[in-house]
């Protein structure tokens, strides 16, 4: 049961049923806390809401869900051959909204029409805006949402059809956040608002459930906001607590795009915090965040687990986005492939062992990044400016 938020920072407590954003005191996420004494097990329904005792919806309707959640853990036995290792699939692209961004949605989007929310607006890179203007139409909620003006077009289109209002401005999703600054309605961008991250954490929860209520060794991300890999340290934590699991927490591992690593060079650099990423750029666009909000708890997530952080290029995570449709019959989105460059290189630098279980996220459908949309070479993007 939902008791407080309290911040990320500086640890303030908040009132959790009123309308919140950041920190009162210093401006920083807030992380929404629980008595975790009256949690019960998960319920049979066979989407995230199975995990309502640790969901901060008080009294989440039954009629609003589009069932997401619960996807499934694939083996990839051919690439986990050819790359000695242990890979598992935890594969989001069977998802309402074909992204993982529809987690945060439901519960973002439920939690804020629960707490008298009229809209929401965000800047996005796409996928998430399209998630939570879908969600949005369901709860009845008006959306405005920015995006840069090479997000993937079927984003504009899914947030279009949902009668949300669309802003399309050059530039990364820092730009589009400016777009709109002045819009008068619950600012829902990413860690702004506290409950997306409940949404997401389920990730941590399935993973340990169906594995057999045990962690792998090791959970590769890739990271943008890098709300996925907050939501499951903050869920192995939480069950950790509850006597769910016990023994070490897998490593965890962010994985980044050489043109924006903001993450990777202050993890190097040993930074308690990351730097604003100048022109940044990637084909894998849901991780093209310069700046996330959220970078100091990444940072200390990735480091208490032992993890790491690392950037592979956008050459060879096409390259083994190819590899993984040839060898498992898996059509992954650019970030998903991400994380098999990164078991590639963790491999060869020998940072991962062959008999290290490896779980990789991949956060959406490929089908979802057509190729004329990719987006235009490094030198033509609109938002470069030398
Ligand atoms: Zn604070």
């Amino acid at each position: 049961m939902l008791t407080h938020l309290e911040c990320a920072r500086c640890g303030l407590s908040h009132d959790a049923d009123t309308v919140q954003n950041l920190c009162h005191e210093c401006a920083s996420p807030l992380l929404a806390r629980y008595d975790l004494t009256r949690v019960g097990r998960p319920t049979s329904e066979n989407s995230l809401w199975r995990y309502r005792d640790v969901l901060p919806v008080r009294d989440p309707d039954p009629a609003f869900s589009l069932g997401e959640g619960m996807t499934p853990i694939v083996p990839l036995p051919a690439l986990s051959r050819a790359l000695d290792a242990k890979i598992l699939m935890k594969d989001e692209s069977l998802i309402p909204t074909g992204s993982f961004k529809a987690r945060g949605a439901a519960v973002g989007v439920a939690r804020a029409k629960e707490l008298g929310v009229e809209g929401i607006k965000m800047p996005t890179n796409g996928n998430a805006g399209a998630a939570w203007a879908l969600y949005a139409a369901r709860a009845g909620l008006r959306s405005v949402i920015a995006m840069p003006d090479d997000a993937p077009l079927i984003t504009r289109e899914e947030v279009e059809a949902s009668g949300a209002e669309l802003r399309i401005v050059p530039g990364t999703i820092a730009d589009a956040a400016k777009a709109v600054a002045d819009v008068a309605l619950f600012d829902a961008s990413t860690l702004r608002e506290p409950y997306r991250i409940e949404g997401k954490k389920t990730m941590g929860y399935e993973i340990v459930e169906q594995l057999g209520w045990r962690v792998p060794d090791v959970i590769v991300y890739p990271t943008g906001g890098g709300v996925g890999l907050i939501g499951i340290h903050k869920a192995l934590h939480e069950m950790r607590e509850l006597g769910w699991i016990t023994g070490p927490m897998p490593r965890l591992v962010a994985v980044q795009s050489t043109g924006c690593a903001p993450i990777v060079r202050a993890f190097d650099e040993g930074a308690a915090e990351s730097a604003f990423w100048e022109d940044a750029y990637t084909d894998a666009f849901g991780i093209n965040v310069p700046k996330p909000l959220g970078d100091f708890i990444i940072l200390r997530a990735i480091r208490e687990t032992g993890g790491t952080a690392l950037a592979v290029d956008d050459e060879r995570i096409e390259a083994d986005r190819a590899e993984c449709a040839r060898l498992e019959g898996v059509f992954l989105c650019p970030e998903g492939a991400a994380t098999i460059s990164a078991v590639r290189a963790l491999r060869a630098n020998g940072w991962l062992a062959a008999d290290d279980e490896v779980v990789v996220l991949n956060t959406g459908a490929g089908i979802k990044y057509p190729s004329v949309n990719r987006g235009p070479a490094p030198e033509a993007a609109p938002h470069r400016r030398n």
